[in-house]
């Protein structure tokens, strides 16, 4: 279903700069409509984000493109994902061939998709709570997408980043983002490059927005 349009969304993502083939082929089989509710699935292959209710999103699927591109994605690596929401971009993930941990911090969405990936048999590992804690356990990580908007880059997930590795996270206001591609070169340092003109959904937690406004 939707093979044409999905197709169509692909060629626009290579024309906005997308070259890396694993992601870009990733894209075309990962079918989104199945990760978009029934009342705007005819969205689902518009580059656009959409909404997935609780008043989150499912990214735009440039976004998905850009963040999965950004990784360096190579089959194997373990990756930690901040704000499983829909479990689109994950699943792009795991189709690119990378272990995949996501958190995602609202009980419906988190158990809404670990029942979508359980009917469709995506193997990743999910988890209710707070990401910006990051998930200690299975760290290092060769790469970390955080797919939410924080005023700053979360101090524990520098520190479960894997030397070498790469953390992808937009940060700016809440209504506006940078994405920041962070590179742990050593024990301690870190080297940052800036992309303008990101909007996420706020990254809420310890070590993001207070909840209240
Ligand atoms: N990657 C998702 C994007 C969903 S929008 C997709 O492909 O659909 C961002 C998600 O981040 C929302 O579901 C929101 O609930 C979640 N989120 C926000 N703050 C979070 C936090 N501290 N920990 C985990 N998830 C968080």
């Amino acid at each position: 279903m939707f093979e044409y349009e999905r197709n169509k969304l692909i060629e626009t993502i290579r024309k906005k700069g997308i070259k890396n083939e694993s992601v870009l082929e990733a894209m075309n089989r990962v079918e989104r409509h199945l990760f978009v509710p029934d009342a705007v699935k005819s969205h689902s292959y518009d580059d656009v984000a959409v909404p997935i209710g609780f008043s989150q999103t499912i990214s735009q699927p440039y976004t998905v493109a850009f963040m999965s591109e950004a990784l360096e994605p190579e089959k194997g690596k373990k990756i930690l994902e901040i704000g499983t929401g829909s479990g689109y971009q994950a699943a792009v993930l795991v189709e690119i061939g990378l272990k995949v941990f996501s958190i995602e911090r609202n009980f419906n969405l988190y158990s809404r998709t670990q029942d979508l990936f359980d009917k469709l048999k995506i193997r990743a590992a999910l988890r209710y709570g707070d990401g910006t804690l990051g998930w200690a356990e299975f760290s290092p990580y060769d790469g970390i997408l955080v797919t939410a908007g924080g005023p700053e880059i979360p101090g524990k997930l520098k520190k479960q980043l894997a030397i070498g590795g790469k953390m992808i996270v937009p940060v700016g206001n809440r209504a506006k983002q940078s994405m920041l591609t962070v590179t742990r070169l050593d024990e301690t340092t870190y080297d940052v490059k800036e992309t303008p003109n990101f909007a996420f959904v706020p990254l809420i937690g310890k070590e993001g927005w207070k909840e209240n406004r």
